[in-house]
């Protein structure tokens, strides 16, 4: 077979799409993944997944609000899995976040405007991209945090700017902020982040018009975000901005396949049959204990699909799902055609049509 009929056919499968909360939450994290880790009281782990994908976890963790809850498949099953307090409880009761991992810096400096989250969101994508970011803000820096929120106390705010500062980004009085016109001879790029009014003072020449993909403003290099009420938008905008510092750095098209950069439907499908209706766990003012925790997290479906597998003893034996045998094959029959796995799984097929008729994107390993 073709390597780009094989493609073809592969994409039919589904099952390796993230999950609908993962595809819905603007920073994509593994709502699934997390559940997984919680069932099994593995939060050192489950806190682990939250530092690596949110920018601010300890902040992010505590006020998301939510909207993976509208795509999420128990909702209508009792509601939505409550995976913002189950991220709070992660970061509440798991083990304390560790130090930044040093970047070795690659030479770029960034300027960022603002003392917001969304600006400290693009500060610490940032610095995980190896860039000098330097952010111009007002002196209090943990009262833009805990302006936030009553959860987000000084001394978490103050924690969350501590770990960026050891991360390597230098904060500077706004008052030091060179003149627009100028930024570009200091900084190899700049964002600016709009849910702070001083910054929208600052930048206001610039950011009358930003676009919605690039948040390119009217100044080259200045991209800027975060003037959503979301706060998981506002940090979202901050993660947008950062890549679109990158692909400008590197002469790349600010446009190009950015489509699934914020929220979008998964091509996932899973079925409720069989799944019984439970309402969520009630979430305490005080958040989730572990117990409580472990309760939730074993509400979540593990989204997949499998609907094949389900029927086929076949695959059942080879312990896989038709995208993933797919791929085994082609590559088995590409390299050599000895005898292989593959080759006993291809025997093995009985060539009934089932999958093919259970499959909603009709995938047939027949084929
Ligand atoms: S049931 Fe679990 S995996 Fe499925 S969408 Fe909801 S949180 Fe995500
Ligand atoms: S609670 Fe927020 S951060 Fe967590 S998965 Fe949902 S949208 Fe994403
Ligand atoms: S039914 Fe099987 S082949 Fe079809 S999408 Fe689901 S796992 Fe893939």
């Amino acid at each position: 077979m073709e390597k780009a009929r094989l493609l073809e056919f592969e994409s039919k499968c589904v099952q390796e799409e993230p999950p609908y909360c993962q595809a819905a939450c603007p920073l994509h994290l593994d709502g699934r993944a997390l559940c997984a880790f919680v069932r099994e009281g593995r939060l050192e782990d489950a806190r682990k997944l939250i530092e690596k994908t949110l920018p601010l976890p300890e902040t992010l963790a505590r006020i998301c609000d939510a909207p993976c809850r509208e795509a999420c498949r128990r909702r209508e099953l009792g509601g939505a899995v409550e995976l913002g307090a189950l991220e709070r409880a992660c970061v509440e009761r798991g083990p304390l976040r560790r130090a930044p991992l040093l970047i070795p810096k690659n030479g770029k400096k960034v300027a960022v405007v603002g003392g917001g989250l969304s600006a400290l969101c693009a500060a610490s994508e940032g610095i995980r991209k190896g860039y000098s970011v330097a952010v111009f803000c007002a002196e209090d820096r943990a009262a833009a945090l805990t302006a936030l929120s009553p959860l987000i106390t000084d001394e978490i705010a103050r924690r969350e700017l501590a770990w960026l500062e050891k991360g390597g980004v230098l904060f500077l009085p706004l008052e030091d902020l060179p003149p627009l016109s100028e930024l570009s001879v200091r900084f190899d790029a700049a964002y600016a982040g709009l849910d702070d009014p001083l910054a929208v003072c600052a930048t206001a020449e610039a950011t009358a018009s930003v676009n919605p993909v690039s948040l390119e403003t009217s100044v080259g290099g200045l991209f800027a975000g975060g003037a959503a009420p979301s706060f998981i938008l506002r940090a979202a905008d901050g993660r947008r901005g950062m890549k679109s510092a990158e692909r400008f750095l590197q002469g790349a098209s600010l446009f190009s396949s950015r489509e699934k950069e914020g929220p979008y439907p998964t091509r996932l499908f899973t079925s409720t049959e069989g799944m019984t209706s439970a309402e969520p766990e009630a979430v305490p003012q005080e958040g989730y204990s572990s117990e409580e925790a472990v309760k939730e997290a074993k509400r979540c479906a593990l989204c997949e699909c499998m609907e094949c597998v389900k029927h086929c003893a076949y695959m059942q034996y080879y312990k896989g799902h038709p995208k993933k045998f797919a791929r085994e094959i082609y590559n088995n029959l590409s390299v050599i055609q000895g005898t292989r796995l593959a080759n006993g799984m291809i025997n093995s097929c009985t060539l009934c049509g089932r999958c093919e008729r259970i499959c909603p994107n009709g995938f047939s390993m027949a084929d």
